[in-house]
């Protein structure tokens, strides 16, 4: 029998699938990924996926432009690094980028496992480097 899985198991896959492949997003061609907001360098599988906005925001959880590989200790230990990290988004994204995060925060999203199933098989179909 097939188990079925609710959504909060879904969500929970999608953060993993997301992660990937953002780390592999920006892996250079040896699986090495650098920090956004310092200057360590780490493998695709020790580096974690690094969100600007806080997780807790849904509408930019699973967002590209919201999302930079971050190595442990700015991720985890200094809070995400979120002046440094939305500074340098606004380097890449243009300075009116801190408003449309802004803005995006409060854009109540909802996600059916249906969507979760979706968005992990586009980030899946993605081709991957070889993970270290
Ligand atoms: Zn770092």
């Amino acid at each position: 029998m097939i188990k079925e899985h609710n959504l909060s198991w879904w969500k929970k896959k999608a953060d993993e699938e997301f992660s990937k492949y953002i780390r592999n997003k920006y892996a250079d061609k040896n699986g090495l990924v650098k920090c956004y907001t310092c200057k360590h360098y780490g493998t695709i599988k020790t580096m974690q996926n690094g969100h600007c906005l806080p997780r807790q925001y849904l509408s930019t959880r699973f967002s590209d432009k919201n999302c930079r590989p971050q190595c442990y200790a700015c991720n985890m230990l200094y809070g995400g690094m979120v002046v440094i990290f939305l500074n340098k988004l606004c380097e890449e994204y243009g300075e009116e980028f801190r408003y449309e995060l802004e803005k995006e925060k409060y854009v109540i999203t909802q996600y059916t496992i249906k969507d979760y199933q979706e968005m992990i098989e586009k980030w899946k179909s993605v081709d991957k480097k070889e993970e270290k």
